[in-house]
């Protein structure tokens, strides 16, 4: 039967999910679990059953690459003619194929590509001057609007409840966002949310159109459905019509679009919603070592609020690989450099730089390690982002620089005269804005200046592309020959490479190597996450990123942004960052400070995931990890231990804790050893209580046990 192939290579709750009857669906899986693979084969058995017509499928996801993914893969599984795509693409098909019925012979309006220009001039005819980031900063505020079903005169209260921060006043926004849809409506074009919007306007108003598209699309399937927003939820009502042959795939703890109006409610809802809803939960990870996996529950396990409802403690399946490495380094130059000589590592023992990815939390970050590859001739791609050297503000401020050697005084010292150089461009280094794309070319500008400290102060940096020792010319007109070169070596076209990318564009991307840099407090979580919803999604920022390896993870962060700074605090979602980690030593040497508290790593018992939580670690295995407590010992242990108390006046606890007696019932050791090999037991507790327990596990009755006592 083909589809018993379908099956094959499932486990059991990934049946469950890919053979439940027709109907709602809720999978809730954690990172790595299959979800992909969980709805691709249900897609599959129910097209090769003969149950639903292939035609009849609709399946939509986030990004163009991952429903090019489900293309590929319901391919290979032999599904032919199932329409899998993004809720944009879906959506433009439908506007573009009822165009001529809706809007009765008039052309389809142009889609904007980008909403920055005509937010720009909206911002002008309202009186609000706006530059060429606050009109970025604007259409965002506008995007969030439009996604959350947010019309301009609703704006300003919407946006308060929603704590957003917006560029401007709210009343301004609203009046910035009225202007843009006028000014839109008379230019013949409509945006993005537009299309979504023409979309269900099609559907809910026109009966003859709803039927059609109801008669094409039976069966939907939507993954990543935490990321749904309210428009584009609108959008999937309407093609359901009140049926309910819907599978939904999501895992609440990877939500980390909220600020552009993607919401994890419709997904946690969905089966109180939807009360028959066959509801299947993964827990198996099948992408990562358990020493990741381990990682990844320790990230999330500390999380609270209304995504933290579903969490689930993933279970490692493949077999053990490398601890994740900690490391802390004096600055950032020092960190990026030893990314790229351990990349430099990686590949030669047969890694491929395709297979390595670098994640940071801004996109500002990218320059230090394009630099740092760079030079360690490696080679990269940046992902979802402008290269440093190519982004406008950077290419403004080159040429500001090289206009200003002709102004500025040539004995000023090189920093100063950086940061007058910039001035012109209106950057103010006291000044950095609150957030979103402002701050981001702020970044990246003061970026320039922390480089031209570096090459002041630096006596080990030698100019780029020039070997040996050299006299370095620190004027102005030196570091801008400097800023040339580096610009001319990162243009330089890459292959394949080593990926960088931020933590957001990440998202459902997996590498065999992958490293978390600039790990800081202040840089993940941004300052800028105040509330404790914003600090949630900030640590659900740090679950995508762990769970991107599959093999080597790395995460590191520079205590000083750059030298002489102010020493900065490790990410606050990190366990144990401090306790577990090597900190290296400014110059790069290979020396590590000997830390003696660094803890014993253990590991699950049953599936070999590093056990972080001190109580997991007593246990000797993952809370979800099935146990095979032996009862009648446990209750044996419990008595003996109610008798020792009373004998020694403490409270049972400090003879042993629960988590202890668990241990001793599940482990059952019977030498020193074994008794050793429990977390919590040291020579003390040997010495003092370990003929009892040897005796008890020999089967002793807890009296004779207690005698046993030294
Ligand atoms: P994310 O949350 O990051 O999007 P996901 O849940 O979509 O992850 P997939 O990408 O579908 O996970 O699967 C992760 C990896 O595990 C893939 O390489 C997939 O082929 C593999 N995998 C999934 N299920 C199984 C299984 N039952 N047996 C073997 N490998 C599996
Ligand atoms: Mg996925």
């Amino acid at each position: 039967m083909l589809t018993d192939a379908v099956l094959a290579g499932l486990d059991p709750e990934q049946r469950t999910a890919v053979t439940a009857p027709a109907g709602p669906v809720c999978i809730l899986a954690g990172a790595g679990t299959g979800k992909t693979r969980a709805i691709t084969h249900r897609i599959a058995y129910r097209t090769l059953a003969g149950e639903v017509n292939p035609r009849h499928i609709l399946a939509v996801t986030f990004t163009a690459r991952a429903a090019a993914e489900m293309r590929s893969r319901l391919t290979e599984l032999g599904a032919r003619g199932v329409q899998a795509r993004t809720f944009h693409a879906a959506a433009l098909r439908q506007v573009r194929y009822f165009a001529p019925r809706l809007l009765e012979g008039r052309a389809m309006p142009e889609l904007l590509e980008s909403k920055a220009r005509v937010v720009g001039l909206a911002a002008a005819r309202v009186g609000v001057r706006a530059d060429r980031t606050g009109a970025r900063d604007l259409a965002s505020e506008i995007e969030w609007a439009k996604s959350s079903l947010v019309e301009p005169g609703e704006y300003p209260v919407a946006a308060t409840k929603a704590l957003r921060e917006p560029p401007f006043e709210p009343a301004k926004v609203a009046e910035v966002f009225a202007a843009y849809e006028e000014l839109k409506r008379r230019q013949g074009v409509i945006d993005f949310e537009d299309m979504l919007r023409a979309a269900v306007w099609g559907i809910e108003d026109h009966p003859d159109v709803a039927e059609q598209i109801r008669a094409q699309y039976r069966h939907f399937v939507v993954d990543e459905y935490q990321d749904v927003n309210p428009l584009q939820q609108r959008l999937l009502e309407a093609w359901l019509g009140g049926r309910d042959d819907l599978t939904v795939v999501g895992d609440a703890s990877q939500t980390i679009y909220s600020f552009t109006g993607a919401t994890s409610s419709y997904l946690i809802d969905f089966p109180r919603q939807r009360r028959e809803a066959v509801v299947v939960r993964l827990v198996r990870d099948y992408r990562s070592t358990p020493q990741v996996v381990g990682l990844a529950n320790a990230v999330i396990r500390q999380a609270r609020g209304n995504e933290a409802r579903l969490r689930l403690e993933l279970v490692g399946q493949r077999p053990p690989g490398a601890e994740p490495e900690l490391k802390i380094f004096p600055d950032e130059t020092g960190e990026a450099a030893a990314v790229a000589k351990k990349c430099r590592e990686l590949i030669a023992a047969g890694t491929p730089a395709s297979e390595i990815a670098v994640l940071f939390r801004i996109n500002a970050q990218s320059e230090t390690y394009e630099k740092a590859l760079a030079e360690a001739e490696v080679p990269y791609v940046v992902r979802g982002a402008e290269r440093f050297f190519e982004r406008t503000e950077i290419r403004q401020a080159m040429i500001a620089l090289r206009a200003a050697v002709r102004s500025i005084p040539g004995e000023t010292p090189l920093v100063q005269a950086v940061v007058e150089g910039l001035a012109a461009t209106g950057w103010q280094r006291e000044k950095p804005p609150p957030g979103g794309a402002a701050r981001e070319q702020w970044e990246a500008l003061a970026a320039l200046v922390t480089l031209a400290e570096e090459y002041a102060k630096s006596p080990t940096l030698e100019p780029i592309g020039q070997a040996g020792a050299v006299q370095r010319d620190l004027t102005l007109s030196g570091f801008n020959d400097e800023l040339a070169r580096r610009a001319e070596q990162q243009h330089a076209p890459t292959v394949a490479g080593v990926t960088l990318a931020s933590l957001h564009s990440a998202k459902g991307l997996e590498w065999d190597a992958v490293f978390l840099v600039g790990l800081a407090d202040g840089t993940l979580p941004t300052t800028y996450a105040k509330t404790p919803e914003q600090l949630e999604e900030e640590r659900r920022l740090l679950y995508v990123g762990v769970t991107r390896a599959r093999q080597y993870l790395w995460l590191s962060y520079g205590q000083m942004r750059s030298s002489g700074g102010r020493a900065r605090r490790p990410c606050r979602f990190l366990p144990q960052l401090e306790r577990n980690s090597t900190t290296e030593r400014a110059g790069g040497d290979r020396s590590r400070k000997p830390d003696r508290r660094r803890p014993q790593v253990s590991s699950c018992r049953v599936c070999g995931a590093t056990l972080l939580a001190g109580a997991d670690r007593k246990l000797g295995r993952c809370p979800t990890c099935p146990s095979d407590l032996d009862e009648d010992l446990y209750e044996r242990l419990k008595t003996w231990r109610a008798t020792m108390a009373e004998e020694l006046s403490v409270p049972a606890y400090v003879v042993f804790t629960d988590a202890t007696l668990v241990a001793l019932a599940e482990r059952r050791p019977s030498n020193p050893a074994e008794l050793l090999a429990i977390a919590g037991i040291g020579p003390r507790k040997l010495g003092q209580y370990g003929p009892a327990v040897f005796a008890l596990v020999g089967g002793a009755d807890p009296l004779s046990a207690a005698a046993e006592k030294l």
